[in-house]
């Protein structure tokens, strides 16, 4: 057993002891199977959240509604889940609530798919009772269960069935596969938010190209928000060697693939509620990306751009060229560290310099200026000194 199962197992040995049973379940069960790395692990308890609150001292309320409590423990904090099923499921009058179980068997029954439905006990024995290790082995995405009814529930499975695709390779399964081409206009109901955090995950897969591509044929597409008209675009994505791009930068390769314009493009990010300061982000790629498409990269445009939008513009028109991922990066950040100045805070003038060099009553001619001085220290007319830029701009401007 991995060092990070070890560590947690006399947590579950404890929960035993007081007549509770304890497994380690879901994600970190399935990674270990696979023989990946685990970053932390989640645990099944048969003991309700009060209860584990009796076991252990240190303990913090995250989502008690939902069985979920953490608990401190030489050092590490755990989430201990109580087993539970999902009364949405089964009494739609009250769709919020959860009915904690004492059975682990029907704990398992309420999850995704066959390879997250593994629990292990303390000792590294597996219980299995939907043949997920096997899946796992044959590398085989299936619902726990009918996938109809499984979507019906909730209907984000379809977009986690993706985006495992994406993230592990397996093939989806016949019958799980038929569902999801029946069933994706039931995404209308899901939640912007939870869409969103299954499609970066997607994004950042390492087989991100089959499951774009799975979208598409699916129809899944259709009803995702603002890409319901670009099936064939987003099919012809599959053509391109994207895998080393950042999630920013995908999202950046979709829009151009898409050819959006910039204001549609505003919209189509704020339609998935992503952060203002990644939809800012986003735009900027897709800006430069298309001024890149048609010309070198001007001084100006380097400087404008920054370091970073430079960089990702850059990875994302190798992409779309068919080139090494980093074609031209080292000579072009070369080029971006020799600039004279990064941002305009760093020329050695102000505002106010300029209006007291000219005399003049305060108006938009100021930042016209201004921008005279940044381009010509850019290009390297004039060296950033105050006086030298006095100088330089008394002269040009003289009239
Ligand atoms: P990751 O490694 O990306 O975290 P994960 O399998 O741990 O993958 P989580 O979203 O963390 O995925 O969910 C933990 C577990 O909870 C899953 O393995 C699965 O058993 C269950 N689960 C999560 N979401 C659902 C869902 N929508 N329906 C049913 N079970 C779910
Ligand atoms: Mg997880």
């Amino acid at each position: 057993m991995k060092e990070t199962f070890q560590k947690a197992a006399p947590l579950l040995l404890k929960i035993e002891e007081a007549g509770f049973e304890a497994y380690f379940v879901g994600g970190s069960v399935r990674d270990h199977i696979l023989g990946k790395a685990i970053a932390d692990v989640d645990i099944a308890t048969s003991a309700t959240p009060e209860e584990i609150k009796r076991i252990f001292p240190k303990t913090i309320d995250v989502g008690i509604e939902h069985g979920t409590i953490i608990v401190l423990f030489n050092g590490i904090s755990y989430e201990v889940t109580t087993f539970r099923t999902e009364a949405e499921y089964v009494d739609f009058r009250r769709p919020t609530e959860v009915h904690f179980v004492r059975s682990l068997e029907e704990d398992l029954r309420r999850r995704d798919f066959t390879m997250n439905a593994i629990a292990m006990d303390k000792d590294g024995e597996f219980i299995d009772p939907y043949e997920g290790a096997l899946a796992i082995k044959k590398q085989v995405i299936k619902t726990v269960g009918r996938a109809g009814d499984r979507f019906n529930e909730d209907a984000l499975r379809m977009m986690r069935a993706v985006r495992f695709h994406s993230q592990l390779g397996f093939r989806i399964e016949e019958a799980t596969l038929q569902a999801l081409e029946s069933y994706g206009s039931l995404l209308e109901k899901i939640s912007v938010e939870r869409k969103l955090a299954e499609f970066e995950k997607l994004l950042g897969g390492k087989y991100r190209k089959n499951a774009l591509q799975l979208l598409a044929d699916t129809g899944i597409l259709n009803f995702l928000p603002g890409l319901s008209p670009y099936k064939k675009q987003i099919q012809q994505m599959t053509q391109l060697d994207c895998i080393e791009l950042s999630i920013v930068e995908m999202w950046g390769l979709i829009l151009f693939q898409i050819q959006i314009s910039m204001n549609k493009a505003a919209e189509f990010l704020k339609e998935w509620k992503l952060p203002v300061k990644k939809i800012k982000a986003i735009q900027q790629l897709l800006f430069y990306l298309n001024d890149r498409m048609k010309n070198p990269w001007f001084t100006k445009a380097m400087f404008d751009a920054g370091e970073e939008i430079l960089i990702g513009t850059e990875r994302i028109f190798n992409v779309l060229h068919n080139d090494e991922i980093n074609l031209n990066i080292e000579s072009l950040l070369t080029k971006y560290h020799s600039l004279p100045i990064k941002q305009r805070s760093e020329l050695q003038i102000t505002g106010t310099d300029v209006q007291n060099w000219f005399q003049r009553t305060p108006g938009p001619w100021i930042k016209e200026i201004l921008e005279e001085a940044e381009m010509a220290v850019l290009n390297g007319h004039v060296e950033n000194h105050n006086n030298s830029l006095k100088e330089w701009l008394l002269r040009c401007n003289q009239n």
